[in-house]
Formats: C-alpha cells, sequence, structure tokens
C-alpha cells in the first residue's frame, strides 16, 4: 500500500510508512450485516400442512396462519371436540375445503 504522505510503496499490511513514519490508512473492513430476526413464514391463505399433521394438518395450518402455537391449537381443537361438536364439523368443514401443502418447519 502506497503512503499518502510521501508516496512511498509499503508492505500491504504495514502499519506506519517505513520511510516517514505515518500512520498507514487502514481500508475499512466491511460491517456485517445484522442478523435478521428470524420469522415464521406466514401462509397468505388458510392452507392443511401435509407434512406437519397429527390428524389432517388443519391445526397446524389453522397455527401457522394466526401466528399461534401448533399445541395450542391442537389444545382447543381438542377441548373442543370435548365440550361440543362444532368443532368437529368445523374440523371437517376446514379439511374438505382447505388445499393440502408442504407448510416446512414452524
Ligand atoms: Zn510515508
Amino acid at each position: 500500500m502506497k503512503c499518502t504522505q510521501c508516496g512511498t510503496e509499503n508492505a500491504e499490511h504495514a502499519s506506519f510508512c517505513g520511510k516517514c513514519g505515518r500512520e498507514m490508512e487502514v481500508a475499512p473492513t466491511p460491517q456485517a450485516a445484522p442478523a435478521q430476526p428470524v420469522q415464521h413464514t406466514r401462509p397468505a391463505k388458510l392452507v392443511r400442512c401435509a407434512d406437519d399433521k397429527s390428524i389432517g394438518g388443519v391445526c397446524a395450518g389453522v397455527a401457522r396462519y394466526f401466528g399461534l402455537d401448533v399445541g395450542l391449537v391442537r389444545l382447543l381443537a381438542i377441548l373442543g371436540l370435548i365440550f361440543g361438536t362444532a368443532t368437529f364439523w368445523i374440523y371437517i368443514v376446514l379439511w374438505a375445503v382447505l388445499d393440502e401443502v408442504e407448510c416446512g418447519p414452524y
């Protein structure tokens, strides 16, 4: 690298110029881009998950769509099945209507 003061060519990683003693300007190292927070890929529409299902993948799809915990959705679904038949029919309708897709890890 060249000295900015006297123009003498110095070793590539020299800290000071060998002739005039001027501190060499070190090329700025590019700052590493700040790590992006990991975000769940949220599907644009409600789907069934082909690769993450305990029954029909509806719970996993609903959880992804609303950004909820899959376990929580399944728990609510099970509670709904215990305390009423509406959940069962909602599940059946969703299972019949929704497309089954590969959702990937959540
Ligand atoms: Zn110099």
